[in-house]
Formats: structure tokens, sequence, C-alpha cells
């Protein structure tokens, strides 16, 4: 971080303007609208700028500038077309301990003035730290489109409530959920759309009803995170990953989506470490009881759909038999994430009319795959956790009856900018994961589907 960002109020407070142009004049717009106590120095005044300072009742020093000119100053900007005087106005300032920006010269700057979004009460200013100022700006013109004209109103009406809310709820976790509650509910369409009243008596019931006890009640939020690209998260996901106070996580849970936990929640890898087991599923699905029962919002993240080869079931159980309250978010499965960005469609008019999900990992050494139903040349066959096993399972599908050159696709990491997709056949299943040196998460895709991969192939340019 080059730079600290800051918020000033500066209210009442003495500043100044070393320039009499346009250029001093944005900023004479910028500190006037923020409140300062406006002073301008410079011979001469631009007419917007004459008649701006007359408008605004505002001092002009009609001079050249002099150091003395700085008593009593908070911030300064020198906005003079002379690099020399601008400079001369860092250095004071600098030897006075005031708050200096020249503008245009980030070399001569103690702040820079960042893109700024205004839906007064809320600010959002945006900084590349003067490496790239058109790409604040797009950021910035991307904002504007994101949060909505009327957002500072929400803030306002929320505003209103907040040393009422302040007083039921005296716990800062209770008043955290509280209004996390009320800002994702039809409160703030209301206020945002002009209902004012109508908000304000939302807020009111909630407040009404508001228990702490029940608000910082533990629960856990058994959540699929998808197969890696955190665009594919859903937005219930997001939502209850911004709440929670711990995540636990594994090694299939990507760390872009990790990145978009709430940032002060508590994290816990519960995955395996290279050859190191993972945490039992026992002890695990003890923790998440134990961590609920402390009174904390718990987030289990998992790879894909939680209900999909994740033991997701067992980690309810659990639960439901400790009474701890829970939801379940559907997460995008890795077949399908891996299927669409690697042009792969599972089902197929003309290839496959069916799709099975099986798993290659086999508890205990035991088989229970049922191979001679998994023959069948006109439906897809996605293997998860199956490239240890792969040439055994190549091995069983073709001595049941599934052609040898049956095509198949390996797909490493769908989704996620080191997708890599390897085909070949049945019969050179085994040689192409050990040539390729293929690592998990992996996925094996088997069936006349994995031809449409070549013909789709522009599919790839779509990946991330
Ligand atoms: N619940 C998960 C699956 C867990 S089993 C889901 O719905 O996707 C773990 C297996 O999922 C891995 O061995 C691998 O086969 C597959 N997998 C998970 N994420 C993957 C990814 N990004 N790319 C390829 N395969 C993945």
């Amino acid at each position: 971080m080059d730079q600290f960002p800051v918020f000033l109020k500066l209210q009442g407070q003495p500043c100044l303007v070393v320039g009499g142009g346009d250029v001093g004049l944005r900023k004479a717009r910028l500190l006037h609208k923020a409140g300062a106590r406006l002073t301008i120095v410079s011979p001469e005044l631009s007419a917007a700028m004459r008649e701006f300072v007359l408008q605004q009742g505002l001092v002009h020093v009609a001079a050249c500038y002099e150091s003395s000119q700085l008593q009593g100053m908070r911030l300064v900007f020198a906005a003079t077309d002379d690099a020399d005087v601008n400079r001369r106005v860092f250095e004071d300032c600098e030897a006075r301990g005031i708050l200096v920006n020249a503008v245009d010269q980030p070399a001569i700057c103690r702040f820079i003035t960042p893109s700024i979004v205004d839906r007064s009460p809320v600010i959002i200013a945006a900084s590349t730290g003067g490496a790239v100022p058109v790409l604040a700006r797009h950021l910035r013109a991307r904002l504007e489109t994101l949060v909505p004209a009327s957002y500072g109103d929400l803030a306002r009406i929320a505003g209103e409530f907040r040393a009422e809310v302040k007083e039921k709820l005296p716990d800062t976790t209770a008043r955290r959920l509280f209004w996390d509650a009320l800002l994702s509910g039809p409160f703030a369409e209301r206020a945002m759309n002009g209902q004012a009243d109508a908000a304000r008596a939302l807020v009111r019931e909630a407040i009404a009803a508001a228990d702490a006890q029940s608000l910082t009640r533990g629960e856990v939020f058994l959540v699929g995170a998808g197969p890696g690209d955190p665009d594919l998260l859903t937005f219930r996901a997001l939502r209850l990953m911004q709440m929670a106070d711990v995540v636990l996580y594994d090694n299939l849970v990507s760390d872009a989506v990790l990145d978009l936990v709430r940032r002060d929640a508590d994290r816990l890898y519960v995955g395996k470490k290279r050859a190191d087991h993972a945490v039992p599923q026992e002890d695990l699905n003890l923790t998440l009881v134990r961590l609920a029962r402390e009174g904390k919002k718990v987030l289990r993240l998992k790879g894909g759909d939680p209900f999909i080869f994740g033991r997701g079931g067992e980690e309810i159980e659990t639960l439901a038999e400790h009474g701890i309250p829970f939801q379940v978010v559907p997460g995008i499965t890795s077949a399908a994430g891996a299927s669409c960005y690697a042009g792969i469609p599972l089902t197929h008019r003309d290839y496959a009319q069916g799709v099975t999900f099986v798993t290659g990992h086999r508890r205990e050494g035991e088989d229970t795959l049922d191979w001679a139903r998994l023959t069948n040349p006109h439906e897809t066959l996605v293997v998860y956790m199956g490239i240890m096993q792969a040439p055994r399972i190549a091995q069983e599908l073709m001595a049941h009856g599934r052609r040898a050159d049956t095509p198949v696709a390996v797909v490493e990491k769908a989704t996620t900018p080191q997708q890599r997709v390897h085909t070949g056949t049945l019969a050179t299943l085994g040689e192409l994961i050990a040539g390729a040196g293929i690592k998990p998460p992996a996925l094996v895709i088997i069936g006349d589907v994995v031809k449409l991969h070549d013909k789709l192939a522009w599919y790839r340019n779509n990946a991330p």
C-alpha cells in the first residue's frame, strides 16, 4: 500500500488554493463542497473563478504567493501554471507540516486526490497511486453504474436510527447482524425508491422485533463454493460469506473465492497438508458443533456442491443431532463447471442422452461401482476423484464392454486460470494422465461428447 487512505473532515477548516485558473477552480469547488473555509491566492482570477469567489463569498488574496499566506492553513493546493511556484508552495508546506498537493505533479504531493463517486453521505474513493489515473476513472465509471444514485438516501435514513439501534442492541455483533439483515431486505429497496416513510416504518418494526439473543445465535452455513472461478458463486453464498465469524475450508476452495469471505472472519484450514491426512471427518463435524455453540456464524465452504461427493450430508447429520441450526447452499459442481469451461456438453442430442457422476475413490479398497451399468455408449460418465484410479477404471469399463476408442477428457483445475484440458481415449487414459503430469483436482469425462471439445474450441477462449 503506497498511500494511506483517509477521509478528512474539513468543515470550517482554513484551506488554501494557490492559483486562480480553472485547475484551481476544480479544487476550490471540491473543498467548498466539503465545507472548508476557503482562501484563494492569485494576482488574477479567471472569469469562472471570479464568479465562484463572489457567489460563495470566498476570501481572495489578490497577490503573488508568499509563505506567510500559509499561516493557520490545514490543507493546500498548489494549482498555478508555474512549476517553480508550485514547488515553493510544496516545500513551505512540508516545512510547516501542512498537507499539500501540487496539481498534476505527483512528485510534489503529500496527498493525492482520488477519483470519487459521491453518494453523500456515502463517498467512494479510488486511486491507482498516480500510476494510471485513467484506470481510476474507468473504475469510477463502473462504480457509478453499480451504486445507485439513491444510495445516499439509504445511508441517510439508516443513519437516523443508528443511536436507537445501538441502545437496543449494545452488543456489536448483534448490531452488525441486525444491519446486515435489514440492508439485504425490502428496507433497502424502499429507501432507494423514494419511499422514505415506508422505509422508516420497516426499521422501527425491525428494531421492535430485534432480539440480541436470537441474532447472535450460533449457526452453520454449509456453502458450495463452486469449482474455482469466483464468478460462479451464488448470491446467497456471497451473502453468507460476508456474515461469517469463522470459515472452515479445504484444498478445493480457491484463493480467489476465499478472498471474498468477510475479512474479519477467522480462517481454519481443514484440508490435507501434503502427505498428511485431513482433519478426520468426525472431528470436523464436532468442530462445527463447538463453534456454533460458542455463538458463531460458522461458514463451512466446500468446493463445488456440498452434496456431491462432499460429505456435506454427514456434516449436517451431526448438526441436526446436536440441535444446531444450519443452512445448505448449493454450488456449481465441478462437472458442470468443467463441462462449460472446456466446451464439452455433458449431454447432447446426437451423442449422449444421459450422464452419470461417479467417484473413483474406493472406501478401504472395496469396489462398489456397478461397472456393467456404466458402459452404455450413449451416456456420459464423469469420474470425480478418479486420477489415481484412472487406469483401473478404464480397464474395468473396457472389460465390461465400453469401446476402447471411447473419447475421454481430463480437465484439470477446471474454471481457474490454470485450467488444462487433455484428451485421449479410454485405451490411452492411463498414459495420458502419467504423461501430462496431471495433478488434482481433475475430472475425467468419458463418452462421445468429448469429440465436441475440438469442435467447440472457441470455448477455450472463453475460459478465464
Ligand atoms: N463437491 C465437489 C466434489 C468433491 S470431490 C463438487 O461438487 O465438485 C473432489 C473431486 O472433485 C476432485 O478429486 C475432482 O475430481 C473434482 N473437482 C473439484 N474441483 C475441481 C476443479 N476445479 N477441476 C476439476 N475437478 C475438480
